[in-house]
């Protein structure tokens, strides 16, 4: 893609530069031409150094050599070379004499760089300056604000920046990524013990997503920490309906809302039962196993994970099943079990438990936000044999 990107590029400049040969040709001079073939070779030859200081030193910037510095500009940011992106898009700035929608696309190219620099200050001082631009500009402007804000951790600002937004074609996107945002907020306000100001901030977010998982492993949490056992339940068994692939991840909160409550341990059964139907998570077939093993013993325990597997293989249904053997074995058998576990053990040990299905990005612990990709709720739990 890159490739394709820079041979593009290049030809697309170098076509710039005849043409801008044959027009100083004709004005007498092909002073100007020359120097562009020699900034395009220093491109070339990968000395960017020689080539930015040949193109801002002796091409004009003007209407007609604009998009070759915007290309040179973008082309540098693209390898990761920031700081010269930076140079070639204020030199546009300082020396142009341009139309006003012009400039303020090229103050929009420079707000990037920072962004990507992570020079949040500058880019935020001028992409809030864009908001009164023209509607284009405006638009691309609150996109990168938005992501300072999301960087800066800082939620009620991006709240009010994506609902500008949301008015937009996107409605959905900024609808889920304002929930997320005030699911944020509640999560701060759970960890301080600030139980009201969460429930407030959760209801928001269900306001801006009703399905929303994430919203209601919140919920739930709120009110167990309120004591609302019976509320929690009811709450986290929607998780089965708004994306069952997230049910792995309410189950210790579930089984802490069932301990406090008055119902029965059939009912926690029947309700993961019925997900085991639309997820096939080796947590979800655990959680049950471990449910049953006083009632009904390990035999019976060892006997119901070995059925799921069966369907179903994972290492870790396969550990448990050792484990299950193991404490029912005595002597050599009970030896080999341990070596046996120990390699089941390493097989998952360094193997990632998550994976964003936008980019490919894994990691081993759950996250609503994408780090490589800046999207929300794309991350999901990796299901097979070294998975769920
Ligand atoms: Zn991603």
């Amino acid at each position: 893609m890159e490739t394709w990107l820079l041979y593009f590029l290049i030809v697309a400049a170098i076509g710039c530069g005849w043409w801008l040969g044959r027009r100083e040709k004709r004005k007498g001079t092909d002073a100007v031409g020359s120097k562009y073939y020699q900034g395009l070779n220093f491109l070339l030859n990968e000395e960017p150094d020689r080539a930015v200081a040949t193109f801002i030193d002796d091409l004009e910037v003007n209407p007609d050599t604009l998009e070759t510095h915007l290309a040179l500009g973008g082309l540098l940011r693209r390898r990761g070379e920031l700081d010269k992106a930076v140079v070639v898009h204020e030199n546009i700035l300082n020396r142009a004499t341009l139309d006003k929608e012009s400039m303020q696309h090229v103050q929009l190219e420079l707000a990037r760089d920072y962004l990507l620099a992570g020079l949040l200050d500058r880019a935020e001082e001028l992409s809030v300056e864009l908001e009164g631009a023209s509607p284009s500009v405006k638009n691309d402007s609150y996109k990168i604000t938005l992501e300072i804000y999301e960087r800066e951790r800082e939620w009620a600002q991006a709240i009010e920046v994506a609902k500008l937004l949301a008015v937009g074609d996107r409605t959905e996107k900024y609808e889920k990524a304002i929930s997320h945002y005030y699911c944020e907020i509640a999560e701060t306000c759970l960890k301080k013990n600030r139980i009201e100001e969460a429930r407030s901030a959760v209801s928001d977010a269900i306001g801006h997503d009703a399905n929303s998982p994430r919203a209601s492993l919140i919920r739930g949490q709120v009110d167990i920490n309120e004591q609302l056992f019976d509320d929690a339940i009811k709450v986290l068994q929607k998780i089965r309906d708004q994306d069952a692939v997230y049910v792995p991840e309410s189950l210790e909160t579930l089984s802490i809302a069932y301990q406090g409550s008055n119902q029965p341990s059939d009912a926690f059964r029947a309700y993961l039962s019925s997900c085991l139907e639309v997820t096939p998570s080796i947590s979800i077939v655990l959680t049950i196993a471990a449910s049953i093993r006083d009632e009904l013993g390990d035999e019976a325990v060892a006997k119901f994970v070995a059925n799921h597997l069966k369907k179903n293989p994972t290492i870790r249904g396969l550990t448990q099943l050792i484990d299950l053997h193991m404490d029912n074995t005595e002597g050599i058998a009970k030896e080999n079990l341990s070596i046996l576990r120990s390699f089941t053990e390493a097989l998952v040990a360094d193997k990632p438990a998550y994976r964003c299905n936008h980019c490919g990005f894994e990691g081993k612990k759950m996250r609503w936000y994408c780090p490589s990709c800046k999207d929300w709720s794309t991350i999901r739990p990796i299901f097979g044999l070294e998975g769920e």
